[in-house]
């Protein structure tokens, strides 16, 4: 069976492979007369095949954190543990967690990945690990605390662009970067066309701040001398804060919506603003988990993301899906493989070349060899049981 994602799956499916793209998707009766002669055929009998997964949101340079920091901590306390962590950390530990991270991703059927960095971390020698591996990163350059509107990335950039590797900025979340700067990070992304992402309502304690500037994320902000009252001025919620500044549009990306009001959520499907879900995130952090059923209903972009290794055990895309099948059964499965696959991929901007099998695209798909089930249950198949082990990478 082939799911193409962009259309129904189709039973005794195939996919042509010309070069290093796909040249044509269809039933295999059909596709036969345009083969041409020597063409390999690789029948994968009662299998499947499929768009890989992307991975909109995660931060591969903290995978050396896997198991450092214990569930169930809430958002406050994890992360004094994550910054006392990070306080720790080499430039050669970092090298190594993006390799490790980028090889526990391809396992998981990653093909294309949007990593957040931070400018202290990144270093020429992660060029070689980025290009010799097969998953397309895009990078998302983290502004965090900026001292200035332009903020302290240019080296970075700098490295990037003689490297030609795919980025663009992100703003951490509202609570480290002031209004202005906010705005202008968005401008820089706009004025290029690219996708803007910012960590949206993640948790209470961001909910506190951003409505009475109070609570435990103020008072870390007030013990590294963050100037707070310089740069805070309330609002109803972080959503509500993004949109007077007219920030949400359909190139952001909202990462987490944990906590969502209707209001925020109505203002969310209105703008076309994405939505990257990190479930299993959520659920190490505080044990919550966002409203997915509700965002499914109100806003139309959907994509998923694993976040790091310090708040999830693993860095499986499906994972997250299960997560979020498990709590919310009444979702249609189609619907968040599609999130995971298209979604992402129009979340970072590359449809032309991930998230559905289409003419034109990548050839660059997952097979699993043994699937049991038709098509009317295949995305609740996929959105239930442990695969991955199984996953096979198809690369031209
Ligand atoms: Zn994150």
């Amino acid at each position: 069976m082939v799911i193409p994602v962009s259309t129904p799956p189709i039973e005794n499916g195939a996919v042509l492979v010309h070069g290093d793209k796909i040249a044509a998707v269809g039933h295999f009766s059909h596709l036969k007369g345009v083969v041409p002669p020597g063409t390999n055929v690789l029948d994968i009998e009662e299998g499947l095949i499929m768009p890989g997964l992307v991975n909109c949101h995660s931060h591969l340079t903290l995978s050396w954190m896997k198991d450092k920091i214990e569930r169930g901590l809430g958002f406050s306390r994890w992360l004094r543990q994550l910054m006392g962590l990070n306080a720790t950390a080499s430039q050669e530990q970092y090298v190594e967690a993006l390799q490790f991270g980028m090889g526990l991703s391809k396992k998981a059927g990653t093909v294309l990945l949007g990593d957040v960095l931070n400018s202290p971390v990144f270093s020429p020698s992660m060029e070689s690990t980025v290009r010799e591996d097969s998953m397309f990163i895009h990078f998302f350059l983290e502004v965090i605390h900026p001292k200035a509107l332009w903020f302290d990335t240019n080296d970075m950039v700098r490295c990037l662009e003689e490297f030609f590797i795919s980025w663009s900025l992100s703003a951490h979340s509202v609570y480290t970067c002031s209004r202005q700067a906010l705005c202008a990070i968005k401008a820089f992304c706009q004025e290029r066309g690219l996708t803007f992402s910012i960590h949206v309502a993640e948790s209470r304690e961001e909910l506190e701040f951003v409505t009475r500037g109070k609570g435990p994320i103020a008072e870390i902000l007030r013990e590294k001398n963050r100037d707070v009252d310089g740069f805070f001025r309330s609002s109803p919620s972080p959503v509500r804060l993004l949109d007077e500044e007219g920030l949400l549009d359909e190139k952001t990306m909202c990462v987490h919506c944990t906590f969502l009001d209707d209001t925020d959520l109505d203002i969310l499907g209105s703008r076309g603003a994405w939505v990257c879900l990190c479930p299993e995130s959520n659920l190490y952090i505080s044990g919550s988990m966002p409203r997915i059923d509700k965002i499914v209903q109100k806003v139309e972009r959907i994509c998923f993301g694993t976040d790091s290794l310090a708040s999830n055990s693993n860095l499986s895309i499906l994972s997250q899906l299960r997560a979020a099948f498990r709590a919310y059964p009444s979702i249609e499965p189609a619907i968040l493989f599609k999130a995971a696959t298209l979604g992402g991929a129009k979340a970072l901007g590359f449809e032309r070349f991930f998230g559905s099998l289409t003419e034109g695209a990548t050839a660059r798909f997952l097979i699993l060899r043994y699937m049991p089930c038709k098509a009317h249950e295949v995305f609740e198949f996929l959105c239930s049981e442990s695969v991955e082990e199984r996953i096979e990478q198809f690369e031209p």
